[in-house]
């Protein structure tokens, strides 16, 4: 027991960082989930996470469903409304794969932790393809959770800039042609001396609360304006809520039509009586550090990045708490992506066209 005390005493003298580290090292090498599934139980336990309640037909939303036979011992059921008969994978991330359930948990544990592609096909016993695809498979469908957010309470809004990037747009590909110059890193005349805001700039409005709820997304490239704001912002915030901004007369319009008690924080002056704007710089700063952390990310994927950062990075609970959530919502829920539509996603994925 006292092995334990010095343990926990160790621990609770931690900084955040530290014991984030510290559970994550562990619960890397002690997977909670049973690590071998047969067919039977794995139909059992999905069904259970992603039927819960009532069978639901995933082609069309209806829940009056029949059973109709099994196929290779799996139970088939038929949808009385559209006529289309589904299994328990059927439009589910685990549809088509061949890997096992213990190799997707394996994964989003991996996702949890951040890890790089490579050593999450590694770490999992899959390819580097399967990798990329799992990733962005996994993000689209976050997204899904992410547009249901609703923020409330004291609400911080402000944007953020991240530089238009075409990584991963291949130079051979015939589908795509680089939309400007590809920058040479420290050729000399070739540095941007622009200074503000140019068109090479992704904007991404993003708003946070103080309990860990947080949406962000791509909106324009360059200065944003009220249509911009509200492309991304609006119906996103409770009515009633205090929405906490800088001097910015856009946020203005944007609380009046969105029904929120508004804050302006002047600039230089970091509060206005309980108020400030320290829960978004904190939540733009981790972005970017994450961003960073992966040497830059393809404009396409970034408001995939950006879910992935709110989940693991920004949203309230443990480790282990996230990571249930995560492991049960990628079990449980629909994809609409087909992986060989990935490489061919607007490399601008922008709201507003200018
Ligand atoms: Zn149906």
């Amino acid at each position: 027991m006292s092995n334990i005390n010095t343990l926990l005493q160790l621990f609770s003298e931690l900084s955040k960082e530290e014991k984030q580290k510290f559970l994550a090292s562990l619960s890397a090498k002690v997977p909670s989930i049973p690590t071998e599934f047969t067919s039977e139980t794995r139909e059992e336990y999905l069904t259970k996470l992603r039927f819960s309640k009532q069978l639901i037909c995933p082609h069309c939303g209806n829940t009056h469903i029949v059973k109709n036979g099994t196929h290779k011992g799996q139970q088939r059921y038929l949808c009385k409304s559209c006529k289309k008969t589904f299994c328990v994978t059927t439009k589910s991330l685990m549809a088509y794969t061949k890997q096992d359930l213990s190799t997707w948990y394996k994964y989003i544990n991996c996702m949890m932790n951040k890890m790089p592609l490579r050593q999450t096909a590694r770490e999992c016993g899959i390819s580097l393809k399967t990798s990329f695809d799992w990733r962005h498979k996994i993000l689209d469908a976050l997204q899904q959770m992410a547009n249901s957010v609703k923020l409330d309470g004291i609400v911080e809004a402000d944007e953020t800039f991240f530089r238009l990037s075409f990584k991963g747009n291949h130079k051979k590909s015939k589908t795509f042609t680089m939309p400007r110059k590809s920058y040479k890193r420290g050729v000399k005349g070739n540095k941007i001396k622009k200074r503000g805001l140019s068109k090479d700039q992704v904007c991404v409005p993003s708003a946070v609360n103080r309990n860990g709820l947080s949406f962000a997304k791509i909106s324009n490239l360059g200065k944003p304006n009220l249509m911009d704001i509200k492309n991304v912002l609006d119906k996103r915030i409770e009515e009633n809520s205090v929405l906490v901004t800088d001097k910015n007369y856009s946020y203005k319009i944007f609380s009046e039509l969105n029904s929120l008690d508004l804050v302006q924080i002047r600039a230089k002056k970091r509060t206005e009586g309980i108020f400030n704007i320290q829960h978004i710089n904190n939540y733009h700063g981790k972005l970017k550090e994450f961003i960073r952390s992966r040497h830059g990310v393809a404009t396409k994927y970034l408001n995939n990045y950006i879910v992935w950062n709110n989940l693991v990075n920004y949203s309230k609970g443990s480790f282990e708490e996230k990571e249930v959530i995560f492991r049960d919502f990628v079990t449980s829920v629909n994809t609409y992506t087909k992986c060989k539509t990935l490489p061919h996603r607007n490399p601008i994925p922008v709201l507003r066209r200018s």
